[in-house]
């Protein structure tokens, strides 16, 4: 089901004596002219588009940050991305590993104990992790006696992959499309654009709680383009939708290049709330490698998800998602900065 634009709090933000910010609904305003404007607001107009969103937050979720799980399960990827010191020509250099099911079954064990009822697998893209994950999910499943979120971020796989997943008890997929502009999409990934957005309408059209998601900053990337990822994620029905800005990792072709701008990517996450309130936005971990106190912002923007990382401590610094400086996630960084937020932390709202 589509959320729908809360477009009243983007129309009433230009003045702040614009008077009451619930005043006015123009949808027309959510398309790419006005979102350009607003995704470089700064100052005091940006804080008024923080505020929004946080208010916007409270009314579709109270003041709950949804909590996830995370395993990464192999760090084997068949694509080349040009931002990722996964790549593929990169699989040399690189320690590859693959958790075994024990691996993955203690982990999820841990997440369960620590309260939290999303597990998220997350690797690289490879064909068998469709039999690796599948298999242990009605395991995991089991183990919280069906009171799960079972949430995968694999790629790009076939129909029939995805109903496999399904069939095994996945709830939800994250698939992100990194840059709604073809050509630079296709720039950076090598991989077809259009075949990643026919895998996302094929996620939300066979029942998955579906997500999509931007990086901030790539080289060559356009203001208007961004707008545009916000425009694609509404249209595509995503549920869930991320923004992280680009780190420019060790090891790949972009690594001399200029990292991407936290403001604009906050005020993407405050967007995409005023946008579809109801979405899931998480603050990720690439907010806190690119400044100190980064997902406290994320949180400030209007965002309402944290991960917590548990993959097996032995192979934490060989995902490499981000080059080897990346910010680890804990358990306790959540929960210091939920309360920080005066937020506090929640469980799987598609459970
Ligand atoms: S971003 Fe994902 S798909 Fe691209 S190279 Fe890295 S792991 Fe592979």
């Amino acid at each position: 089901m589509r959320n729908e634009p809360a477009a009243s709090c983007l129309t009433s933000l230009p003045a702040a004596d614009e008077g009451d910010a619930s005043s006015d609904v123009i949808p027309e305003a959510w398309n790419r002219a006005t979102l350009r404007t607003w995704l470089l607001a700064k100052g005091d107009p940006q804080q008024r588009l923080f505020a929004a969103a946080r208010e916007a937050r409270r009314t579709a979720f109270g003041d709950r940050v949804i909590v996830r799980g995370l395993v990464e399960v192999t760090n084997l990827c068949r694509v080349n991305c040009e931002f990722c010191p996964m790549r593929r020509d990169n699989t040399r250099e690189n320690k590859i590993f693959e958790l075994s099911e024990t691996q993955i079954l203690e982990s999820a064990a841990e997440i369960k104990r620590c309260g939290i009822n999303i597990v998220f697998f997350q690797a690289g893209e490879v064909k068998r992790t469709t039999q690796i994950v599948g298999s242990v999910l009605p395991k995991i499943r089991a183990m919280f006696d069906g009171r799960v979120e079972l949430l995968l971020c694999l790629g790009n796989k076939s129909e029939e992959e995805y109903r496999y997943l399904k069939n095994q008890g996945a709830t939800s997929y994250i698939l992100k499309h990194e840059t709604s502009d073809p050509q630079l999409n296709e720039k950076m990934r090598h991989s077809s654009f259009a075949n990643r957005i026919e895998s996302l309408k094929t996620l939300v059209r066979t029942g998955y709680k579906a997500g999509t998601g931007a990086i901030v900053g790539l080289p060559g990337q356009t203001i208007e383009s961004l707008a545009d990822d916000l425009l694609l994620a509404r249209d595509l029905g995503a549920h869930m939708v991320s923004a992280s800005p680009f780190i420019p990792a060790p090891d790949t072709p972009l690594a001399q290049y200029p990292p991407g701008d936290v403001s604009i990517t906050l005020n993407f996450i405050a967007l995409a709330r005023l946008m579809s309130p109801r979405w899931l936005i998480p603050s990720v971990s690439a907010l806190e490698t690119r400044r100190n106190g980064g997902q406290s912002a994320g949180l400030a923007a209007g965002a309402n998800v944290l991960t917590v990382n548990f993959t097996p401590i032995n192979e934490r610094e060989n995902y490499l998602i981000y080059g080897k400086d990346r910010y680890i996630v804990r358990n306790d960084h959540v929960n210091e900065i939920v309360a920080n937020s005066g937020l506090e932390r929640a469980a799987s709202v598609f459970v």
